[in-house]
Order: structure tokens, then C-alpha cells, then sequence
């Protein structure tokens, strides 16, 4: 396993769409267990392969201590609303509230190739949400209503 940089705000690889793939092979999953560490190291929720430069739909969401490891995730369902502040990994110094929805069922391979799925309220819906976005080239930043700045 190795620590990938995290990209930030302004480096055009975050705004391009990433690529499904078409297999999950150990690259997939050294990817996967780069992005794992990478989100651990600063103790993020989530992390998304473009922010590490690599524009494949992979991502890793860690709430509650429970690790998902998704390739390909589409969000299949949604119900509710939240609205609470998010933050990002590649946006340091900025917050703001996002309209979500409160509960989403999420569709992915894991690191063998096998279908799953979850479900998620709350912090977990949030961070489906927010990833999955990451894949298409959106930033919560986007989305905020308001942005505030903070030192980092
Ligand atoms: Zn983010």
C-alpha cells in the first residue's frame, strides 16, 4: 500500500468524468487500498479515485469503522432530505451545507468482482452522494448554498 497525493481544488483532473471498469484486477485493488490509507492518513470519510488522479469510478467511504469499498457504485435509490455541511479532501479551508437526500441505496462491485449493495442515512448517505459525485467531475462546492472559509 502506498500514500497518493491528494489533489486539490483546481487541478482539472477533479473535474473530468472517470471511466467505469471493466475488471477488477489487483491494479483495482491496489487502488483501492492506496485510497483506504490515503483517507486514513488525514482522517477523511470518504475518497474518491480522481482526487488521487486516477479517473476511474472507484471510491472508499469509512463511517461508523465500517470500510466500503465500491468499483462502479451507482446510487439506485433515494428518499428524504438533509441538508448539512460537508467538507472535501481536495477543497482544505472551505465548508458549507449540501441538500441531500436523507436515505440512498447504493449499487457497486467489491474488491472480487461481486455485486453488493447498501444502504445509508445521515453521514453515510452523505458520503455515498458526495463520491459518487466525484466520479462525474462534481464538487460538494458546487452544490453548497454557501461556502465558508476557514484557515487550515
Ligand atoms: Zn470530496
Amino acid at each position: 500500500m502506498a500514500l497518493r497525493e491528494i489533489r486539490k481544488e483546481g487541478d482539472p483532473v477533479l473535474r473530468k468524468k472517470s471511466r467505469e471498469v471493466t475488471e477488477v484486477n489487483d491494479r483495482i485493488r491496489e487502488l483501492i487500498d492506496d485510497l483506504t490509507e490515503t483517507m486514513r492518513s488525514v482522517a477523511g470519510v470518504g475518497l474518491a479515485a480522481p482526487q488521487v488522479g486516477v479517473l476511474r469510478r472507484v471510491v472508499v467511504v469509512e463511517v461508523e469503522d465500517q470500510l466500503y469499498e465500491l468499483v462502479n457504485p451507482v446510487i439506485v435509490e433515494t428518499s428524504g432530505e438533509q441538508f448539512e455541511d460537508e467538507a472535501c479532501l481536495s477543497c482544505p479551508g472551505k465548508q458549507g451545507a449540501v441538500h441531500r437526500p436523507a436515505y440512498v441505496k447504493i449499487e457497486a462491485l467489491d474488491r472480487n468482482g461481486n455485486k453488493v449493495s447498501y444502504e445509508g442515512d445521515g453521514l453515510l448517505a452523505r458520503a455515498f452522494c458526495h463520491e459518487t459525485d466525484h466520479l462525474d467531475g462534481i464538487l460538494f462546492i458546487d452544490k453548497a448554498e454557501e461556502i465558508e472559509e476557514f484557515e487550515v
